[in-house]
Formats: structure tokens, sequence, C-alpha cells
């Protein structure tokens, strides 16, 4: 079996080589995505496997690909909004991706964005490094985690992690989703979301971005919760109303945001050397505060989500390749 691994990145390769070894797959990983002009690198391989976010080009990659005997594209990552999954039908080629990876990574990543805004560690580091003031006084006061209460919109996969995490903790749990799921009754309590902005000193969003959740968090809903509480995001940003979000923060509406996504974040998060007038105005606003801690859409960037990316996509290439099925073949 000959598998060929486009738009190979760096810290996949040791995993993409162990995993040929053990799987004792002919694996060539080029750092080139798959688009018109590689296209014919697949001629020879037996299945192919992508990561990327650029489109994979006009329809004759897909009749390439089909004409060269491969069944399948494995992408090693959640989203296929590069893929034209028309043209991939036509052509009989099973689309797979990865759709959970890590949960836990983007769960700790959250929870760590809590517990640096609970223990204001912004606002003792900008006070330091900014005023060379290394006193402290009631208003920097914590509270330790065991006696929060934490409220989660969205209780799947990365919510469930979350949950699981806090719960042990030692914090109160309460759960807020349109689905009900018993496997998370040892950790949390299901609740309506208005008991969550009542009550929540954590507020951690991890639904999808659909027309149903889009600005779920505005101005109404942030006059809801605590004058204390902490509004996590690591969905998606436009989950969020920015402009209410940075008006509340200005206001003392809520204590503080952590963030690993933002609604424009893909005109900039991801690249280097962004000039400072493509810099939006909205990031450099939140970024300002040091009750605000923004990471670049990394929540998921952790060793085991590589190699689980890298494994998945690639046992679902040679699966397929083989005759098989996977449960991560997209329906469509
Ligand atoms: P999932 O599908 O397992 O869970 C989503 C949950 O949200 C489901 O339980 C669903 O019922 C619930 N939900 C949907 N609409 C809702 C609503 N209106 N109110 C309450 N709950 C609702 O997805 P997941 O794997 O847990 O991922 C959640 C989101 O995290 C993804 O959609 C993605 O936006 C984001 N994500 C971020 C990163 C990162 O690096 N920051 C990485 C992966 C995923």
């Amino acid at each position: 079996m000959k598998v060929l691994m486009y738009g190979t990145h760096p810290y996949e390769k040791p995993y993409a080589e162990k995993w040929a070894q053990q799987t004792q797959t002919e694996l060539k990983m080029i750092d080139e995505p798959l688009n018109d002009e590689t296209v014919d690198l697949a001629k020879g391989f037996d299945a192919i496997t992508v990561l990327q976010t650029a489109s994979m080009g006009s329809t004759a990659v897909y009749e390439k690909l089909a004409s060269f005997g491969i069944k399948q594209i494995s992408c090693r990552m959640v989203g296929v909004d590069m893929v034209d999954l028309d043209a991939a039908k036509a052509n009989h080629l099973i689309v797979t991706n990865v759709a959970s990876y890590s949960p836990r990574a983007i769960a700790e990543m959250g929870v760590a964005q809590a517990m640096y805004l609970l223990r204001r560690i912004g606002i003792f580091d900008a006070r330091m490094n900014q005023n060379h003031d290394f006193s402290w006084n009631e208003t920097l006061i914590s509270n330790e985690i065991y006696n929060c209460t934490v409220g989660l919109i969205g209780a799947g996969h990365i919510g469930t992690a979350t949950a699981q995490i806090y719960k042990a903790l030692g914090a109160r749990v309460l759960v807020n989703d349109i689905a009900y799921d018993p496997a998370l009754e040892p950790f949390a309590e299901y609740v309506d979301r208005e008991t969550i902005f009542k009550e929540a000193d954590i507020i951690s969003l991890h639904t999808p971005l659909l027309p149903s959740t889009r600005g779920m968090i505005g101005e109404k809903e942030l006059k809801k919760m605590k004058k204390t509480a902490y509004l996590i995001n690591m969905a998606r940003g436009a989950l969020i109303d920015t402009t209410a979000l940075i008006k509340a923060l200005k206001d003392g509406e809520i204590a503080g945001a952590g963030l690993d996504t933002l609604a424009d974040e893909t005109t900039f998060f991801g690249q280097t050397n962004v000039a400072e007038k493509d810099v939006p105005a909205d990031y450099k606003e939140l970024a300002a505060m040091p009750n605000v801690v923004i990471t670049p859409h990394v929540a998921f960037f952790t060793q085991t989500a590589a190699r689980n990316m890298v494994q998945i996509a690639s046992n679902d290439a040679i699966t397929i390749a083989n005759g098989g099925r996977s449960r991560n073949e997209i329906r469509y």
C-alpha cells in the first residue's frame, strides 16, 4: 500500500513516520497542498491524505485522482470546506475527516484561560511590567476554583471533556445543551441558559457556529451575567457579539474574557508579520485589556491532537483503499 501525504507540516512528521512503520505502509510526505499543479504527484499511489484550507482546485483534480485508481480523500482535519464534495461524489471519491481528534486539548486551554483570569495573572503582569507596581489590594483578591460555579453552553465532545476537568477540580458544573446526554450526569447538572447567566462564575462556550448560535452572547446576555463572571470562548468567535463584549468589559458588566477565537480571525490568525494596519481594531482593543487573554485559535494544537489527526486520517485512507468503509465518511 502506497500513501501520499499532501501538505505535511513539520510537527506531523514523527507521527506519520511512526504510523507508516506500525502499519507497514509506504508513505511519502510532501509539503505541497493538493491542487491542479500537484495532483499528478498522486499517480502510482493507492491513497492520499490532505491538510489544507486552500481549495483543492478544479474538477480535473478529482477526475485525475479517480483515473489513478484512488478511492478516497482523507482530510487530517475537521473542516472539509476546501473539498468540492459534488466533484468528489461524481468521481466516486469517499471523503473523510477527523471530527474529534482531542476534545481534551481544547478543554484544557479553556480551563487554563479561566484559571489565568480567576487568579488575575494578566492584571498582576500588567501592573508589574507597565508600572513597576508590585503591590496588591482588596480589589485583586481571587476566588478558588472549587468555590466556583461553571456554566457550559454546548456539551458535546469538548463541553463534556471540560465538564470532567472542572468537576475533578471541585467546581459545581452546570450545562446547557439542546441534546441530553445521560453520560454527563456524574459530572454536571443540566439547566436552562438563564440559570447559567445568573449563577455561573465562569461561562464557557462549546457549541458549533450555526444560525441558531451566531451572536448568542450579546448585550442582553452579558448584562445578565454576574459582574464577577468570566466568559470563555473556545468554539467560534461569532458566537459572541464582539462590540457588545468590548463594551461590557469596559463598563465592568463582566470581570474578564478568555478567547481562542474571534469573529474576524481568518484575516490575521495563523499569519506571521501582520502589518499594523491589518490587525483589526477589535483585537487591539481586547488585547490591551489586562483582564482579557487571547490565543490565536491554537486550543487544538497539542501533540496528542497532531498524532490523532495523522493516525485517524491515514487509517481511513488505507481502509477505504482496501475496499472498507469508515465511520468518518462525510455523508453528502
Ligand atoms: P460537538 O458536535 O461534539 O458538540 C457541540 C454541542 O453543541 C452538541 O452537544 C450540540 O447539541 C450543542 N449545541 C448545538 N446547538 C446548541 C444550542 N443552540 N444551544 C446549546 N447547545 C447546542 O462539537 P465539539 O467537538 O464539542 O466542538 C464544539 C465546537 O468547538 C466546534 O463546533 C468548533 O466550533 C469548536 N472547536 C474549536 C477548536 C479550537 O481549537 N479552538 C477546535 C475544535 C473545535
